[in-house]
Formats: C-alpha cells, sequence, structure tokens
C-alpha cells in the first residue's frame, strides 16, 4: 500500500516539522515525515543543530496515506487531502474535522503537538529526538510564556532538555525564537506568508499571518508596503478579513494590521482600529488570544 506520511500544516513551524520527523521515528518502517512548505530559518537552525535531515516535501496528498500532526484543518494542509486517507491526527488546535469513517483522533489543549509525541515516548527518546521535541515546545509556547502553556509542557521540557544537552533552556530558546525575528531581508509578501493560516468561518475566508519580534521597530517602519501587500492578497484570494498579527515576544503584546472589514475586528476585540492596527495587551498566541475573538463575530 506504500508509505504512510506523517505531515504538518503549510506553512510549517517548528513543532509542524519536529512532530512528523519524531512521530515518523517512532511509528516504524513504513512511516514517513513529510512537509508542504519551506522550512524556516528557525527550524533550519534546529536540524542543523541536532543534525536531522528535513522531512520530504509533498506537493499533492491525492492517493496518499497521511498521519496530521499539528493540524487538523484540511484547508491548511497539503493539496488534495480530501483525495488522501487520514489515518491519525495528533493536535493542539480547535476542531475543524470530519471524516466518514473511525480514526485515531487524539487533540489536548497544550502548548506544542511536540509535548503529546514526548509525553507517549519519554522513555525511549534520545538525544537527537529529545532535541527537537525540545525546540518544538519552546518555539510553540514562545520559550514557556505563551498563554498556550501549560504545566505539561513545563514538565517535558524538564526532561527533554538533559537528554538533548542543553543546559540553559531559556538561553537555548531565546536563541531559536531569534533566528525567526528579523524582517531584514525579507519581502512584504514573505513576512505576511511564513507563518500564515486561513481560516472559514462559516461563508467568510479570514487569513492571519503571525510574525514573532523583539521590538516593533521594523514592522512599523515597514507599516505602508505591509498594508499594501495584504490588501493585494486580500484581493487576489477574495478574503473577508486578513491580518498580520506582530508579536512582541519580549513586550507580551501583539499590533494586528488589519485590512478587509476592520469593523469586524473592532467588534471582535472591542477596540478601534488605529493607523491600520490593532494593539492587544497579553496576546501572544493566534489560536487562543485572537482565532476565537475573531471566529465569534463571523458565526
Ligand atoms: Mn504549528
Ligand atoms: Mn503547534
Amino acid at each position: 500500500m506504500g508509505d504512510i506520511y506523517v505531515i504538518g500544516h503549510k506553512n510549517p513551524d517548528t513543532d509542524s516539522i519536529c512532530s512528523a520527523i519524531a512521530y515518523a521515528y517512532f511509528k516504524g518502517e513504513d512511516v514517513v515525515a513529510a512537509r508542504c512548505g519551506e522550512i524556516n530559518a528557525e527550524t533550519s537552525y534546529v536540524l542543523e543543530y541536532f543534525d536531522l535531515d528535513p522531512p520530504i516535501l509533498l506537493s499533492d496528498g491525492g492517493g496518499k496515506r497521511f498521519i496530521l500532526v499539528d493540524h487538523n484543518e484540511l484547508s491548511q494542509s497539503v493539496d488534495n487531502m480530501d483525495q488522501a486517507e487520514i489515518l491519525e491526527v495528533i493536535d493542539h488546535h480547535k476542531i475543524n474535522f470530519s471524516c466518514s469513517s473511525p480514526i485515531t483522533f487524539h487533540t489536548e489543549p497544550v502548548g506544542s503537538t511536540a509535548t503529546m509525541i514526548a509525553e507517549r515516548y519519554i522513555g525511549k527518546i534520545k538525544r537527537k529526538i529529545a532535541g527537537i521535541l525540545l525546540s518544538a515546545i519552546l518555539s510553540d509556547t514562545i520559550v514557556l510564556t505563551s498563554t498556550t502553556t501549560t504545566e505539561r509542557d513545563f514538565e517535558m521540557v524538564k526532561k527533554l532538555a538533559p537528554i538533548a544537552g542543553i543546559e540553559d533552556i531559556k538561553m537555548f530558546g531565546m536563541e531559536i525564537k531569534r533566528k525567526k525575528s528579523s524582517l531584514k531581508g525579507l519581502t512584504a509578501s514573505k513576512i505576511i506568508l511564513s507563518d500564515f493560516k486561513d481560516f472559514e468561518f462559516g461563508e467568510d475566508k479570514v487569513g492571519i499571518g503571525q510574525i514573532e519580534v523583539v521590538d516593533f521597530k521594523e514592522s512599523e517602519e515597514r507599516m505602508d508596503e505591509l498594508i499594501q501587500e495584504l490588501e493585494k492578497l486580500k484581493d487576489e484570494n477574495d478574503y473577508s478579513l486578513l491580518s498580520l498579527m506582530v508579536t512582541n515576544i519580549v513586550e507580551r503584546a501583539s499590533k494586528l494590521f488589519v485590512v478587509g472589514d476592520r469593523s469586524k475586528a473592532e467588534e471582535a476585540f472591542k477596540k478601534p482600529v488605529k493607523d491600520n492596527s490593532l494593539y492587544l495587551d497579553g496576546a501572544m498566541s493566534r489560536k487562543k488570544d485572537v482565532v476565537p475573538f475573531i471566529e465569534r463575530v463571523f458565526r
């Protein structure tokens, strides 16, 4: 029947890539790690650090068999997933999934998919896999500071770090995060799309990109260019609302640059959009601090 692919979401982040590698490793021979997008600078640093190859790149899911990690919405998955067979899901996002046959479906409200995989295999994890799982947890939880972080993430980090040979967890985590925080040399389109997710709320299509920065300066200097690119993407792809969430990991706050039906964003957060953006104190997580509020006003 051929291989089974473990795959994360489009515009893959460190959790999607590392969870796919780790889960495929534990599942055994005919299970292969895959990805459906370019590896970002942060993930590439992590893979080089622990000397592991990236998963194989797939552009079409049709006719193949999959285990989904770090997502369950087909709109975020490899193309033609509706013509694929999904055997299993392991994820930590809201559920927007249906399937005509029974499958293994495991979601939990923890900080990363890597946390769930680490918990399952903790007694058997060796250095490299411990390293990438640790990196994925630190990445997704923004070094254990995101609002999505749970006790279980802390627990796994504590167990994985010594196996991975990482002594200073915080320093290693910040080092990972810094790899992705500079906007220098990136086009506006790349900034918006490097960590981008599509959502379908009824008839409405909403897109939200996220970047993590150590200060707001660079993104503000390029505001006009970013808004222009957002407008272009919105028109080309028919979004009702399109946003770039700029998360300041030092200040622990986000600015949402928004185009499209801005009144929906204002209604969602009960705040006016000023200079094309909305300031959200304490907002670190797209899925927890932003998506539910926007979804509510579209339903
Ligand atoms: Mn992810
Ligand atoms: Mn994740």
